[in-house]
């Protein structure tokens, strides 16, 4: 059984505290890629789906056999054509596994312009 490796996204790294204004410290989010160990960091999520959806592979769904950019796009392919249930046969994912991508995708969700995204990959 063929087990869902890649991460997608993982976040981390604040932007370091600009010296003198510890009051407006802002904690900013960069996106990490967590594909195969990738590494690279972004600075806005956009970026970082552009680049695992044009880096990186791209894999086949192992529930339908659509061939989808990896990392966040194979993700939410995977959890809206697919049920939960067929994910978790298909990848043989723990329901951790699963849960951590349903909060990924939100997160993401929340965040990410889509629209940007997609016109970034039309070109
Ligand atoms: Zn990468
Ligand atoms: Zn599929």
């Amino acid at each position: 059984m063929k087990v869902y490796r890649a991460t997608g996204l993982r976040y981390g790294t604040p932007a370091k505290q600009s010296l003198g204004r510890p009051v407006e410290f802002q904690y900013r989010m960069a996106w990490e890629c967590g594909i195969d160990g990738c590494g690279s960091v972004f600075e806005d999520v956009e970026s970082a789906v552009v680049h695992q959806a044009t880096e990186h592979q791209r894999r086949e769904c192992s529930v339908c056999g659509t061939v989808v950019p990896d990392g966040y796009l194979a993700i939410r392919h995977a959890f809206t054509e697919h049920s939960r249930a067929e994910y978790v046969r298909a990848y043989g994912a723990s329901s951790e596994a699963v849960r951590e991508r349903e909060e990924l995708l939100e997160e993401i969700e929340s965040e990410a312009d889509m629209q940007a995204i997609a016109t970034e990959l039309k070109r």
